[in-house]
């Protein structure tokens, strides 16, 4: 989703000559050697790291060993191959899951190990945080120039649509979708409903990437959300009205919750001049209307 979104809109970006897109199938990055290859073949100013096993709470809880040992050898690949190239610049996506469960909300960027982690996609985390200490470590012994952007939840078209690996909007899209289509009289939601998130339409977050390209980079790790959080049992209802459904929710307390509040304080780079613009009824209006279309 997100690799896709930047191809599209950084092609028509003031400050990007050329956008190379690099999918699995060009480069597999559990390889040092092929990696390194695609850097040397290309040659580029700047790598955004796209790049990432992910998934929704059941993946993330499930596939524990999957979900560190992939992101781990990502990362580490990526990052050992750039040892050659310290002028390439590096954005490198990770995820508000990065920060402590107790760390204050909203989350600003200090709060970053400054405690335990969220259990059910702490393996996920982790490896997203050794991300961050790999690219510190290559920017004080070798002068790389690196910002870690952490997107708060993402959503959009080309998400993953996978009841069993999605994030929660995809998943209540295709429930509700399926519901309608089938004529169910209610659906499930995962959990009590209760927790509450905060979402970035895909869109804005390349839109906040193409603002960054224009900045000269002093932080080395930028939150960037939406600041506005909602509950699931909220979102459920929103999106209840988007997809026009008229039948019950349920709510399945068996599944987990995860983490109650996920909100990140964005301020840093909200006074740097950027601020998402989709607002969360529009943005699933139009990934309800991508879904409908693609599937
Ligand atoms: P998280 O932000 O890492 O917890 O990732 P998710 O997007 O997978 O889940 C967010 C919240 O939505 C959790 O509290 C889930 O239990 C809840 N949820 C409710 N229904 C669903 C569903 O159908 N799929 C997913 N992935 N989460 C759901």
């Amino acid at each position: 989703m997100v690799g896709s979104n930047l191809v599209k809109n950084l092609s028509n970006s003031n400050s990007v000559s050329e956008i190379i897109g690099s999918n699995r199938k060009d480069t597999n990055l559990f390889s040092l050697d092929e990696t390194t290859k695609t850097i040397k073949d290309v040659n580029p100013d700047l790598i955004i790291n796209a790049a990432a096993k992910v998934g929704g709470i059941l993946a993330n809880n499930t596939f524990r060993t999957e979900f560190i040992l992939e992101n781990l050898k990502i990362n580490i690949n990526i990052l050992e191959a750039l040892i050659n190239f310290p002028s390439t610049k590096l954005i490198n996506l990770g995820s508000s899951c990065i920060y402590p469960l107790n760390a204050s909300i909203p989350t600003s960027e200090e709060s970053l190990m400054g405690g335990k982690l969220e259990p059910t996609n702490s393996p996920y985390a982790m490896a997203k945080i050794a991300a961050i200490e790999m690219g510190n470590a290559l920017k004080s012994q070798y002068g790389h120039k690196i910002i870690n952007l952490m997107p708060t939840n993402l959503y959009g078209p080309n998400d993953n649509f996978d009841l069993n690996s999605s994030h929660v909007i995809p998943g209540l899209i295709v429930k509700f979708y399926d519901a309608i289509k089938n004529g169910s009289e209610n659906i499930e939601i995962w959990g009590t409903g209760e927790p509450k998130r905060e979402f970035l339409y895909v869109d804005d977050l390349s839109n906040a990437v193409d603002f960054l390209l224009e900045k000269e980079w002093e932080d080395d790790l930028l939150n960037v959300g939406s600041g506005e959080e909602i509950s699931i049992k909220e979102l459920s209802y929103l999106l209840k009205e988007i997809t026009k459904f008229d039948g019950d929710i349920i709510f399945d307390t068996t599944k987990p919750d995860g983490n109650p509040r996920k909100l990140l304080d964005s301020g840093k780079i909200n006074s740097l001049g950027w601020k998402s613009s989709t607002s969360l009824p529009a943005g699933l209006q139009k990934t309800f209307e991508w879904y409908e279309n693609n599937y």
